[in-house]
């Protein structure tokens, strides 16, 4: 592993404080996942060069902080326009890196970056306004009492690589609207689309490192953890909870968004040719390597039959291959993390053995040294089947046939994950009522994962999803302490009834004030 010394500063700023070096130290290489091609490496820091990272960042942390929410927002409406002035190289970046399709690049990333930037650019500063608060407790009573947000100083964020721009980058946003400095530790699977968008930072005028892309392996995110004031980790829940230990030790708070094992619940009344098209898309996007895609579907046995058809009938028609072609040629692409290919066929193969059948696909897709896996339709699935149990990650859709509503929220919440869900009938209010039983973060109705694109929404998961929420007022306050602040008046009075010294007279005063103040009222 090298060291920040070993790697050459005038790299570092060219970009502006994105911890890329030259080709001097260790390197790991970036492979494109649809061809088996490497495409590039990228430094593999170690321990020491990622303290000299936050030495960096913590000296520059200050000066950010005192930009103020509009010298920020005006920095990151900069970047909103970057992100689209620069679309395509940030397309090709994201495709070469992840093999995903020209359309789930811009569909998923490009568009949730650029509503990103100017989302928490707009409301970045309503979110962490000082808050004026009216209290009820007597002994208060005439102070002016504010409830403060300041940034914490230096957020690690450590991301996945399903989405590099969304779930690895997306969480920097408003960490640093929120006037912290940041180093993201990216997936070594995909680091390049971060340090693309270091670049656009440097040219949009963030200051020299307060954003910084530490490239590195699991080890570099360990050593992270060790540095910072609060880490924000996206990725699998076994990692997560490695996290979670290492923040406990340092008495650090970290917001965890970890796996899912989305259920997908289809009542009789639903719109099937709906419900066909959202379990098609949201299953298979993106070669379902989605936390929150629909990972299982349970569906009423009047319309299963119904349903299975539809669902095989669009599951076949997909087009599966090398992006490269660009947009519009095939619906989907290679996986991005080639050890996934292999948890996706042991998730099938389990399953048949245990006596489930493969409609649709159901092995390893060839397409010229990249990694496939063929978008794939299982039935006569049940819970003994890690399919239905286990995050797959994958181009699968395994459906389940259920007697009703009731076994089908029983089988959805047999699970140790609670993300996200989806429920589908024409009775919206049936609907409602069904999605509110579904112990997950977040649950469409006739919908699925687009409550993503709600920034307004907090996003998080429940049970062994994780620990804390993106997005909303609390997906940006997580990066701040909270400051009470209470200011006595000047005309206050020279010593307060309740002070030294104690006297009888003073304290039985004070117990029959407490019992006129809390025990009048009927006693049941
Ligand atoms: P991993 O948990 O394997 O890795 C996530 C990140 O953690 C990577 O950058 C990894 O580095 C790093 N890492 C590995 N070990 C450590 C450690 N000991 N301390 C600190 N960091 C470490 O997840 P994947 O990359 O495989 O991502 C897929 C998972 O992410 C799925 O489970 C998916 O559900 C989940 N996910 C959750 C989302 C949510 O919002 N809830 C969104 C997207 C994905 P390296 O890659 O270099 O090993």
């Amino acid at each position: 592993m090298a060291t920040v010394e070993e790697h050459a500063i005038e790299i570092h700023e060219a970009t502006n404080g994105a911890a890329v070096a030259s080709a001097a130290g260790p390197e790991i290489p970036v492979e494109n996942p649809a061809t088996g091609e490497i495409i590039r490496t990228v430094p593999d820091l170690d321990a020491g060069a990622i303290a000299e990272l936050a030495r960096r960042a913590r000296l520059a942390q200050p000066t950010w902080e005192a930009y103020g929410f509009e010298g920020r927002a005006r920095v990151l409406s900069r970047m909103q326009r970057w992100v689209m002035d620069n679309a395509e190289r940030i397309i090709d970046t994201i495709v070469a890196e992840t093999g995903k399709t020209y359309e789930d690049a811009q569909l998923a990333e490009i568009s949730y970056g650029a509503a990103a930037f100017g989302f928490w650019a707009k409301h970045a500063g309503e979110y962490l306004a000082d808050e004026r608060v009216r209290t009820s407790a007597v002994f208060v009573k005439g102070k002016k009492l504010i409830l403060r947000y300041r940034p914490l100083g230096l957020v690690g964020v450590i991301g996945p690589w399903n989405y590099p721009l969304v779930n690895s980058f997306g969480d920097c946003i408003p960490a640093l609207a929120a006037g912290n400095a940041v180093i993201m530790k990216p997936s070594e699977v995909t680091p390049m689309t971060s340090m693309l968008l270091a670049e656009g930072f440097a040219e949009c005028g963030v200051p020299a490192d307060v954003f910084q892309v530490a490239t590195g392996r699991g080890e570099a995110g360990a050593a992270l953890i060790e540095e910072v004031d609060m880490i924000m980790f996206t990725g699998s829940t076994r990692t997560g909870r490695k996290v979670a230990e290492a923040a406990a030790r340092r008495l650090i708070p970290c917001s965890l968004e970890l796996g899912g094992k989305d259920p997908m619940i289809v009542l009789a009344d639903a719109d099937l040719e709906r419900a066909a098209n959202v379990a098609t898309y949201y299953s298979m996007q993106n070669s379902g390597q989605t936390c929150i895609s629909i990972e299982r579907a349970y569906v009423e046995a009047p319309v299963y039959d119904e349903f299975v058809a539809k669902v095989t009938d669009k599951v076949r028609a997909l087009r599966q291959g090398r992006p490269d072609g660009g947009a519009g040629t095939v619906e989907v692409g290679s996986m991005t993390f080639p050890p996934q290919v292999d948890i996706v066929e042991d998730h099938v193969r389990d399953a048949v053995e245990r006596g489930a059948r493969v409609l649709v696909g159901g092995h390893r897709g060839e397409h010229g040294g990249g990694h496939y896996f063929e978008p794939t339709v299982l039935v006569d699935v049940d819970h003994s089947m890690k399919i239905m149990r286990e995050e797959t990650f994958g181009p699968t859709l395994p459906i389940m046939k259920v007697r009703d509503a009731e076994e089908a929220v029983r089988l959805a919440n047999d699970s140790e994950y609670g993300l996200a869900g989806s429920v589908f009938s024409k009775d919206t209010e049936k609907g409602e009522r069904v999605a509110r039983r579904v112990e997950a973060g977040a649950v469409c109705v006739n919908d699925a994962i687009i409550n993503f694109a709600a920034l307004e929404l907090p996003m998080g998961g429940v049970k062994a999803s994780g620990l804390g929420h993106r997005h909303g007022p609390g997906g940006i306050r997580k990066y701040c302490n909270q400051q009470a602040l209470l200011v006595t008046p000047k005309l206050a009075l020279k010593r307060e009834p309740h002070f030294f010294p104690y006297s009888r007279r003073g304290t039985r005063r004070l117990g029959k004030a407490l019992k006129l103040l809390y025990g009048r009222g009927k006693r049941d």
